[in-house]
């Protein structure tokens, strides 16, 4: 009998499948078609202890009770489907895990459904693309606790090992797993386009070639602040030569960036809550433009271009300064929806121990997390940006952010995201802002009342004199 049961064999399932293998647990696996279980069996899986099965009833009569269930398949209906074909062959404690990247509402529904029956359910967010997948990657659980308990031994030594333990942790029940990788793919949305940013104004600011961008990229990687997946990876990619143009093979891609949801997914969220998440929005706002690419050609064409290269002194400093102060803040966002949410939706969340177990494995793995890790462990309900730690971080490279942005600006340079952070941390450091205007045209148009700095109670104001009559002959329109 194996051990732990997995399905679907695209390239996320069958590197998990692997590294469950490798870590010693014997496995047996179901893809829809046949053949790409042939095919994985006869080549990666070749001599491994993993077993083909070629249906679910096949797959459930192969695993040890209670069964371990993961699937990494489409996420939307094909999961439903699948837990519909699951669920007459499962018996009690029996566990589905869904590791795709689910809607996190149709995880909270999925886990009500499967609670009427004695099926256990976990939603678990899985973060680091396929080489995360097959070496460790970072594991979001959430739903069932004693489930987790029962699948806890595979999923610590899946998960990625930082130096604190195993980049897994149980997040909380419901939808609690997939909210949390939900809100890792926001802030990793708003990183990606801070980068993108970044490269923009040394590549059009300063004019650097692809070696130019590789050392300072590189650099910046190797700085304490700075270091992370994403930069180490931007750094390699600079390298990359198309071998058919040689030229940098980033150059020959196409500037329309996809996505899959989840940015949007967030951002609707955060709306919902009332979570300010301004990077993280305007980095959904910029894929969506650069997807416009042909109107953009066009206008490109109507309007003058970028308007000269910057001539001052110290560029790559002030960049990536504006860089480490805009990613605070994306990170920022997304711990303070996590922190809404979490209170709303009563999952609980340690954010000390979501940032922990970001820390490797995933695609937003950072230096910087340890330093949230740290903040939340001492003060979970401290906002981030007002830890010491980060308050002097950012201050000191402040007069470098709001540089960055105005030479951007008078460089005709679009810098969306770092704009957004930096108009986002001047909102949040005022104790007073313009929306008592936005109140008093409110309450003008349609007495929508106000609330006084003065006085406590709600009021109204009849800020011009009405003319009755032509209200009740309806022509106020
Ligand atoms: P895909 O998202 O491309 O899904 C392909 C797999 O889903 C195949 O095994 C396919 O089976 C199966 N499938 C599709 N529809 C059905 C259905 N109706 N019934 C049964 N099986 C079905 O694969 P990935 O490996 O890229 O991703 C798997 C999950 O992990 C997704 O939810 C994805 O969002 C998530 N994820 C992906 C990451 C990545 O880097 N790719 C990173 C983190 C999470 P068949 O072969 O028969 O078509």
């Amino acid at each position: 009998m194996a051990q732990f049961g997995l399905i679907g064999l695209a390239v996320m399932g069958e590197n998990l499948a692997l590294n469950v293998e490798r870590q010693g647990f014997s496995v047996a696996v179901y893809n829809r078609t046949a053949e790409k279980t042939d095919s994985f069996i006869a080549h990666r899986a070749d001599s491994k202890n993993i077993v083909a099965t070629y249906s679910p009833k096949e797959l459930v009569a192969a695993l040890e009770r209670p069964r371990k269930i993961l699937l990494m398949i489409k996420s939307g209906a094909p999961v439903d489907a699948v837990i519909k074909q699951l669920r007459p062959l499962l018996e009690d404690d029996d566990i589905i895990i869904d590791g795709g990247n689910s809607y996190y509402e149709d995880t909270a529904r999925r886990s009500r459904e499967l609670q009427a029956s004695k099926v256990n359910f976990i939603g678990m967010g899985v973060s680091g693309g396929e080489v995360g997948a097959l070496l460790g990657p970072s594991l979001m659980p959430g739903g069932n606790k004693d489930a987790y308990e029962a699948v806890k031994p595979v999923l610590t030594k899946v998960a990625a090992q930082v130096e604190d333990g195993p980049c897994v942790t149980y997040l909380g029940s419901g939808c609690a797993g997939h909210y949390v990788k939900m809100v890792h793919n926001g802030i990793e949305y708003g990183i990606m386009q801070l980068i993108a940013e970044a490269y923009d104004l040394l590549k059009t600011g300063l004019g650097f070639n692809h070696q130019q961008l590789h050392e300072v990229f590189s650099a910046w990687n190797a700085s304490p602040e700075l270091n992370s997946y994403l930069m180490e990876i931007t750094a390699d990619i600079f390298q990359y030569i198309d071998p058919e143009t040689n030229t940098p093979l980033v150059e020959m891609i196409l500037d329309a960036a996809e996505q899959k949801g989840t940015g949007n997914w967030t951002v609707i969220s955060a709306m919902d809550l009332g979570v300010p998440v301004p990077t993280i929005l305007t980095a959904v706002n910029a894929r969506i433009m650069s997807a416009y690419k042909e109107e953009r050609v066009k206008a490109s064409q109507v309007f003058d271009g970028v308007s000269g290269r910057y001539q001052g002194e110290g560029f790559v400093d002030k960049v990536r300064d504006a860089l480490y102060c805009a990613q605070i803040c994306a990170y920022a966002e997304g711990m303070t929806l996590l922190k809404a949410a979490s209170q709303v939706r009563q999952y609980h969340l340690n954010l000390s121990e979501v940032a922990r177990i970001w820390k490797g494995g995933c695609i937003i793995r950072a230096e910087s997390l340890k330093s949230m890790q740290q903040i939340f462990h001492e003060q979970p309900n401290l906002s981030m940006l007002l830890a010491p730690h980060f308050k002097q971080a950012i201050l000191s490279r402040l007069a470098a952010w709001r540089e960055v942005i105005a030479t951007a600006t008078q460089l005709d340079i679009s810098v969306p995201a770092m704009s957004a952070s930096l108009a986002y941390f001047n909102s949040y450091r005022r104790d007073r802002l313009p929306q008592n205007l936005t109140q008093a045209q409110r309450d003008y148009f349609g007495s929508h009342t106000y609330h006084r700095i003065d006085q406590p109670g709600t009021f109204h104001t009849e800020w011009t004199p009405v003319d009755a009559a032509s209200l009740q002959t309806g022509t106020a329109d």
